[in-house]
């Protein structure tokens, strides 16, 4: 069906003004926040803006009946393709539907429909004393159907886990039509362990079994208080290790963060002003509960670090913790700075590996980096061996594009053979799912069978997740 006569079939099914048909509408969801998609580009046939379960239901079954791919979208911010058109279609921009319809707080419980920002929905639990805890740096941009689809998560993780942990039950529109809720129809419950675990078969699913439309989320009591110890290694092994000392004394921080001497280096040249001190690794140590309990773990992870590190501060003056922490917060961004017509990359640049492997990745990568000729700023969520690397490469050079990718390939097969993940956060979309039978083997025939009962037009998302032209 072309563009024009697709456009003209969803106008019958959408109010005016939420199907998007012209070329430069279409365009602008062409693309999400990866590397690929600066180098390819998927334009999908339409573009729709539902706004409730039953538009969302007549979209899929008149696409199912049509045999038209669906993209579920919700910020755009993946780094992976994942809400990208890879085979044209009907995008639903899910990203304009974000009523909070219920703090359930009675329950411990929120419900909410997909679009809703994750730092908004924060800011608002607030309010209720209560807070969602996974935390991933998109936090402004990133929508909680986008969290759900992609099993989200930041550097809080360490203690809070990632998002599945906080579903308890979803609303999903199948790709023939049908509305499902998981987690029990009714149900309210925070405990539930009947029928099979349909809620966590969708999480991380990557929009590719259906369209989530309403979730409901556990929600935990916010904190009263928090502290940061920094501790400062003159050798890149000793970080590693003082993590592992720091859990054996029994405190579990709610995050561990690691800056590599490439990302203290790229910190310092971005914003003089932090004057991180030169070493060979920086551990950023965040705990947080009731005072006295931050106060004594604090104290605890200064003594149990100070035997390895070179220098350790700790601080629970909110300033004082700013500072600290803004190291950590500019690295991102920071690590363009390497060279003058430098740009980060956002490929490769989630893996993880196993507690006991960090240091060998981390050497591993930056070995890589110059085998390829290709500069990398390594930082990461050290304590549950999530590395984020950062090539940073002149994009106008084809030569270096190359480089970059043969990379990115590298470390993604180093994930494996460490016995890692080429993921720890991001998700697989249209970049990780060629190294899915190196990961998964034979559970990867299983996978296919799930998507074949529950899709078996294979409209949902198609080239995401499972090995290319193998869905
Ligand atoms: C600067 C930056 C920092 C980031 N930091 C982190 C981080 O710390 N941790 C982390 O985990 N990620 C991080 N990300 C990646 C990204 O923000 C997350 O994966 C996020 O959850 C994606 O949400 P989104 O709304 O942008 O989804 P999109 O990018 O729009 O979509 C992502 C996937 O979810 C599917 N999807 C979206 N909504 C639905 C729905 N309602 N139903 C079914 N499928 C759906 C899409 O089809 C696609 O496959 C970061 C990205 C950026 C740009």
């Amino acid at each position: 069906m072309d563009s024009q006569r697709l456009g003209n079939e969803l106008k019958k099914i959408l109010p005016p003004g939420r199907v998007l048909t012209s070329s430069l509408e279409r365009k602008m969801y062409s693309y999400d926040s990866s590397f690929h998609a600066r180098f390819r580009s998927f334009v999908p046939d339409a573009v729709t803006l539902p706004r409730s379960t039953a538009e969302v239901a007549e979209i899929m079954r008149f696409a199912s009946n049509n045999n038209i791919p669906v993209v579920p979208r919700g910020a755009g911010s993946g780094e992976t393709c994942g809400c990208l058109a890879v085979r044209g279609g009907i995008v639903l921009d899910l990203s304009g539907w974000d009523t909070i319809e219920e703090v359930d707080a009675a329950n411990m419980q929120v419900i909410v429909r997909p679009g809703v920002v994750h730092y908004i929905l924060n800011e608002h639990l607030a309010g209720f004393g209560l807070f969602f805890p996974p935390d991933p740096g998109s936090t402004r941009m990133c929508t909680i159907g986008g969290m759900v689809a992609n099993n989200s998560s930041g550097l809080r993780a360490v203690k809070y886990g990632t998002t599945e942990q906080y579903v308890l039950g979803l609303e999903v529109v199948l790709p023939d039509g049908r509305v499902i809720t998981t987690g029990g129809t009714n149900c309210r419950a925070l405990k539930n362990v009947s029928g099979l675990n349909l809620t966590k078969l969708f999480v991380g699913s990557e929009g590719t079994l259906g369209v989530i439309t309403r979730i409901r989320l556990r929600v935990w009591p916010r904190p009263r208080a928090r502290g940061i110890v920094m501790a400062v290694f003159g050798s890149l092994d000793e970080a590693p290790a003082a993590v592992l000392d720091v859990y054996q004394s029994g405190i579990l921080p709610s995050g561990i963060e690691i800056l590599d001497s490439s990302a203290i280096q790229a910190v310092n040249m971005y914003k003089p002003e932090i004057n991180l001190p030169a070493a060979e690794a920086i551990l950023l140590f965040e705990v947080d509960g009731n005072p006295a309990g931050v106060e004594w773990e604090g104290q605890k992870i200064v003594e149990i670090t100070g035997k390895r590190a070179l220098s350790v501060e700790w601080a629970t003056d909110s300033q004082r913790m700013a500072d600290l922490w803004r190291g950590r917060g500019v690295v991102a961004v920071a690590a363009a700075r390497l060279r003058p017509d430098g740009s980060r990359i956002f490929a490769g640049e989630d893996i993880s590996v196993p507690l006991s492997r960090v240091t060998e990745a981390l050497r591993r990568i930056k070995e890589l980096g110059r085998e390829f000729g290709v500069a990398v700023v390594n930082y990461g969520h050290i304590g549950d061996g999530n590395v984020h690397t950062a090539p940073v490469i002149n994009l106008e050079n084809s030569d270096e594009v190359a480089r970059a990718n043969g990379l990115v390939d590298a470390i993604h097969r180093l994930a494996i053979e460490l016995h890692g993940s080429t993921t720890g956060e991001h998700g697989v979309g249209a970049v990780r799912n060629q190294y899915a039978l190196a990961e998964h083997g034979e559970a990867v025939n299983v996978m296919k069978r799930l998507k074949e009962t529950l899709d078996p037009g294979n409209i949902m998302n198609p080239g995401k997740l499972l090995p290319p032209g193998e869905e």
